[in-house]
């Protein structure tokens, strides 16, 4: 036995130090186990990746080895809520018991944070708008009081106020800055830099990567990573090297040559031809929807639509930037203007090269602001590996890494060389927790009554507490529809407010349906809401429509079997992940129904079956009820 493991037992005990400091504490044999994992994992620098069941204390489980370690740590996590959460609870507790000198910062990526300079600017535009102004004097009187500058203390701030108070790595002026000094963003970074721990998110740490040294060093430079929630990783990894661009700057841009104009002395009618050049360039970008539909049969004519949309890019900016040079000294904003220039110009002669040699893949979506364009590594060349980025040992840890124990699927992702996989049982009880449903009727999910058939299947056994995953807005804007009509209790719908409000009076409510589509698959934790029933409509298959997706199709070897190999696993995961929020604790007991007849009858059913944990399943309406304790 390691060392390491002999000093848990002073944690995961029944008369250690957990259950003397939290009050609801139970001991948990595969919650230690998990431990010993971690720690030694830490102890011999191995990377290694274990899947540890729902249930078992998984954060608390592996922050009390990290806090042991004294080694510099890195944990990621796959949303911002959870990086606070496991800063504010798990670590915090960890912390406190296992080595109070250990410290931690948390880091996220910079739109997260206010910045204060363009906070500062945006007082002149907001005239005339009472609601901006409004808004910005909280904002102002806020970004005094706090002491992290994360948007988040706020609560929900509209995604155009939030876009007009941060910045991007482009757009910030670092150094330059005449706010550095109290800029929330670098104030972080610091912190991360000298913390023992720092607790980052995935799309930050695979960034970190292809970013600035300082970044790097604030994250990278460390002698172990744990990466939460894993699973989610290759996918980010995918969309971070496939480079993205996109034209929505050009409404900053267009606002900040009108205050320039103002700042530099009104009316200088160079600067307000060429803000009416780009305000027309805006324009014909915002129609290019049809043109570029019209075109899209035609491969060559897309790529040259493109190149024509970034050429007139370059050369208004190139005729900006001499513009502005003689002026830079008449105004701070001025000089912030010139210096996002350069690098957008570079990026723009980057992506219009790979476009025009065709050396990358290439893909676009049509946004209100003009298209969006990624570009990606031709296929045979391959996706970087994330196990190949750096040689720094790295844990990857979740409850859904692997296919009824088979890794293979996510360690194909993300190294070539075989790994070492583990997986630890013993969350739920889940043949005593779940009873599965089975509906009588099996009709084809691409029917066009597929929806209200489903519909009207459940209702008659929807207990008090609902929650329903949909795999599209459309199916979930039918369901509520025909929901609506035949259902007394309230419905709590994906979109209607924020989705912590949401959640927040559903678990409140005596009786209703919470009902949302992909995000609230993995995203969402409705512990204490007393849900008793999920319904899944269909198998959560990928869409091949996806740019990201498509680009990874691609790039794979062309011997692979896309559906085998990836599509079928990906879509057990999902489904697993779905399943996952119906129980969340030890006391819950809940009915599981699935809509989609390819469950049952597919060639490929097993292995999505396989995939969730073993429970029975019923074809009796009386059944559910009496295991709900309704009769
Ligand atoms: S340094 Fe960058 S992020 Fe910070 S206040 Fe200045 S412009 Fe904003």
């Amino acid at each position: 036995m390691l060392m390491e493991d002999k000093r848990l037992d002073a944690f995961f005990t029944s008369n250690g130090h957990l259950n003397k400091r939290l009050s609801g504490f139970r001991l948990r044999e595969a919650q230690q186990r998990f431990a010993v994992e971690v720690s030694s994992a830490l102890a011999r620098n191995e990377t290694r990746m274990v899947e540890a069941e729902t249930g078992i204390g998984k954060t608390l489980g592996y922050a009390i080895p990290i806090v042991l370690s004294d080694k510099r740590v890195v944990i990621s996590s796959y949303t911002k809520a959870l990086q606070d959460q496991i800063v504010n609870e798990d670590l915090k507790t960890a912390i406190e018991v296992a080595g109070p000198h250990r410290t931690v910062a948390i880091l996220k990526g910079r739109d997260n944070y206010v910045c204060v300079e363009k906070l500062k600017h945006l007082g002149p535009r907001a005239a005339g708008q009472p609601q901006l102004v409004r808004d910005l004097n909280l904002l102002n009187a806020w970004s005094y009081r706090t002491k992290t500058g994360d948007l988040s203390e706020i609560g929900t701030i509209q995604p155009e106020l939030k876009a007009q108070v941060t910045t991007t790595a482009e757009d910030c002026q670092g150094r330059h800055c005449s706010s550095f000094d109290r800029c929330p963003f670098f104030r972080a970074r610091d912190r991360a830099v000298s913390a023992d721990i720092v607790v980052v998110n995935h799309h930050l740490l695979v960034a970190s990567y292809f970013s600035d040294t300082a970044l790097r060093s604030a994250i990278l430079d460390r002698e172990f990573q744990l990466i939460d929630e894993a699973e989610h990783l290759p996918e980010i990894l995918r969309s971070a090297v496939m480079r993205r661009f996109d034209f929505s700057w050009l409404k900053d841009l267009i606002q900040d040559l009108a205050v320039a104009n103002k700042e530099v002395g009104s009316q200088d009618s160079v600067l307000i031809d060429i803000q009416q050049s780009f305000a027309d360039f805006s324009k014909k970008l915002s129609r290019s929807g049809l043109e570029m539909e019209s075109a899209s049969t035609d491969p060559a004519a897309i790529r040259e639509r493109l190149v024509d949309f970034l050429d007139s890019a370059e050369s208004l900016l190139l005729n900006l930037k001499s513009i502005l040079e003689p002026r830079q000294l008449q105004s701070r904003l001025v000089l912030k203007m010139l210096l996002s220039l350069t690098p957008r110009v570079e990026k723009i002669q980057m992506l219009a090269a790979d476009i025009e040699s065709q050396s990358a893949n290439l893909w676009y979506d049509l946004g209100a602001e003009g298209p969006v364009i990624y570009a990606a590594t031709q296929s045979g060349q391959g996706l970087p590996r994330y196990i190949d980025l750096d040689s720094t040992p790295k844990l990857f840890v979740s409850a859904t890494l692997s296919v009824a124990g088979d890794f293979t699927f996510f360690q194909n992702q993300i190294s070539e060389a075989p790994l070492l996989g583990l997986s630890i049982k013993g969350g739920f009880d889940y043949t005593q927790q779940v009873l599965g449903y089975r509906l009588g009727s099996d009709i084809a999910v691409d029917h066009d009554h597929f929806i209200s058939n489903l519909i009207e299947r459940v209702l008659p056994v929807l207990p008090s507490k609902t929650l329903m995953l949909f795999t599209s807005f459309q199916a979930l804007t039918e369901a509520e529809e025909l929901i609506r009509a035949r259902y007394s209790s309230e419905l709590f719908v994906q979109g209607d407010q924020a989705v912590g409000d949401l959640i927040e009076r559903f678990a409140g409510a005596g009786a209703g349906i919470l009902m949302g589509t992909r995000s609230f698959w993995q995203g969402i934790d409705v512990k204490n809401a007393g849900v008793e029933c999920l319904v899944i409509d269909k198998l959560p298959f990928l869409s091949r429509e996806d740019p990201v997706v498509s680009g990874y199709a691609q790039s794979l070897d062309v011997t692979q079997d896309w559906f085998t190999s990836f599509v079928l696993p990906d879509c057990a995961i999902r489904l697993r992940q779905g399943f996952g929020r119906l129980i969340r604790s030890e006391d819950d007991r809940a009915v599981f129904i699935i809509g989609d007849p390819r469950f049952w009858h597919a060639s490929y059913a097993d292995v999505l079956q396989r995939a969730l944990p073993s429970f029975q399943w019923t074809q009796a309406q009386s059944d559910v009820q009496q295991f709900l304790g309704k009769v």
